[in-house]
């Protein structure tokens, strides 16, 4: 069975929607399909912290990231679906040290109109009502218009927001090749529901990115950096109901209220360039690439781990005593090289384009969505778009993405039935550490 449609759509994570979202209200009905290999939002999509706020270091994603929480405000008018929100905003956690380049940041937030505003330690407790605590080698900014989504809302939004879009949804549908036509265009996906034949590809495979990909010779700069989640529960009367959120830079720490008198915790991406390079050194061996976290074994963490949480909780907010471990699970981001996103089109292949979020990008998705819908359809994205292109990893003549172990040579393994792309430096560098 063979099906044809405008534009194909891999990885149903909440990008693969926004973007199939935006892709249905433009073509309409039989013009997009959106491909899974198990259901709606099994990958990262149901495994973050629901946390929309704007900061960033790079303008130009700071200025999308508040585009896009405007957007989660008024889902009903972009998506027609409600979603209900909060805004705790955000308290961020600096050392004496970075307070210089987070002032910075502060100048262009604020020249993209995004409150973000130095505290004192005094004004930081009394913003959480006494209950945190402070240090003398700290800084604290504050953002009041971050925001907290609910993963399961979020999901079911997705879900309506598909149906009243028009898009072919299709679950268990894993994408098991992509052929290319004698141009390099992708002209087809071998899928376990059957050969789906396109104009356009979009890639939302997240994680899975960089083994899909070099099954047609592609590398996709995207590697795992696993990282633990878990939700603690604590006395109602332990923290404030509005408890900004807490975005620990000195200590590594997110610190989210949850439903349910439970704090979540987890720790950001790693910004050490050794830390990178390991994870796409690691990701060259991991031959089952994002379903090793994800499979039926999963990926396991030690109770230290989780005892160190346990000890950042107190140490962070007193007055939560011996936070009850209630649920935890070892999740991933995936990251690229420099952290940011890989946004537009493929150079190497005329009719493909990426929507990946390298770990942060929840907030993101309805913007995202609109600009990779844009692109596709020649519209302008509203943005500029250079510093996220995967154009940017190339190395010249190869157009070959560089990976962090400074690559020219790439491998492209076939065992079994399946192919795996990996940089030869990379591989090497994991046997040098
Ligand atoms: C602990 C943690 C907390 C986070 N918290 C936040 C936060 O507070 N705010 C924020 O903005 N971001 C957060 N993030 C990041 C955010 O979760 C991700 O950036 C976002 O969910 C990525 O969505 P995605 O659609 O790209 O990927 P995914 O949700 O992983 O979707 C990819 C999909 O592709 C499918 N797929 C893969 N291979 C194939 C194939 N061959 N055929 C068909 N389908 C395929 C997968 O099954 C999967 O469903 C967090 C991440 C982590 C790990």
């Amino acid at each position: 069975m063979s099906q044809h449609f405008h534009v194909v759509v891999i990885g149903g994570g909440v990008l693969g929607c926004a973007c199939a979202i935006a892709l249905g209200r433009r073509l309409g009905a039989g013009g997009v399909a959106l491909l899974e290999s198990r259901v709606i939002g099994s990958g990262l999509s149901a495994r973050h912290s629901g946390i929309v706020r704007a900061a960033n270091r790079s303008r130009m994603a700071a200025r999308m990231a508040k585009q896009a929480a405007d957007m989660w405000r008024q889902l009903q008018s972009h998506w027609g679906v409600k979603l209900t929100y909060q805004t705790p905003g955000a308290l961020w956690i600096t050392s004496e040290q970075d307070a210089a380049s987070w002032q910075a940041i502060a100048q262009h937030l604020a020249l993209e109109g995004v409150a973000f505003t130095e505290l004192s330690a005094e004004e930081a407790t009394a913003l959480c009502e006494h209950v945190i605590s402070t240090h003398p080698q700290e800084r604290y900014f504050y953002e009041p218009e971050a925001m907290i989504l609910e993963t399961g809302e979020i999901l079911t939004a997705l879900h309506q927001a598909l149906r009243n879009h028009s898009v072919a949804v299709f679950e268990h549908c894993q994408v098991e090749d992509i052929l290319r036509n004698s141009r390099g265009e992708v002209e087809a996906l071998t899928t376990s529901q059957g050969r789906f034949s396109c104009d356009y590809i979009i890639n939302a495979a997240g994680a899975w990115s960089a083994h899909l990909f070099a099954r047609c010779g592609l590398v996709i700069p995207v590697a795992l950096e696993p990282v633990l989640a878990a939700n603690f529960l604590i006395s109602h009367r332990a923290i404030p109901e509005n408890l900004p959120i807490i975005a620990d830079q000195v200590h590594r720490f997110y610190i989210r209220r949850w439903p349910g008198s439970q704090l979540h915790v987890h720790r950001p991406r790693s910004r050490d360039p050794q830390a990178i390079k390991a994870a796409f050194a690691l990701s060259a061996l991991a031959l089952e690439g994002a379903d090793q976290i994800y499979g039926v074994a999963g990926r396991t963490y030690s109770d230290d781990a989780l005892t160190h949480y346990q000890v950042y909780l107190r140490d962070r907010i007193p007055k939560v005593g011996s936070p009850i471990a209630l649920t935890s699970f070892c999740s991933f981001f995936d990251i690229t090289p420099d952290l940011g996103f890989i946004l537009g089109p493929d150079p190497r292949v005329a009719n493909l384009f990426h929507c990946l979020g390298a770990g942060q990008a929840l907030k993101y998705a309805p913007v995202f969505g609109e600009i990779t819908a844009a692109l596709v359809c020649a519209e302008d994205p509203g943005f500029d778009l250079q510093e996220f292109t995967i154009e940017r990893f190339f190395t010249g003549t190869g157009q070959q993405p560089c990976f962090p172990t400074q690559v020219e040579v790439f491998l492209v393994l076939k065992i079994g039935a399946r192919c795996y792309g990996y940089s030869l430096s990379s591989v090497l560098g994991y046997f040098h550490q």
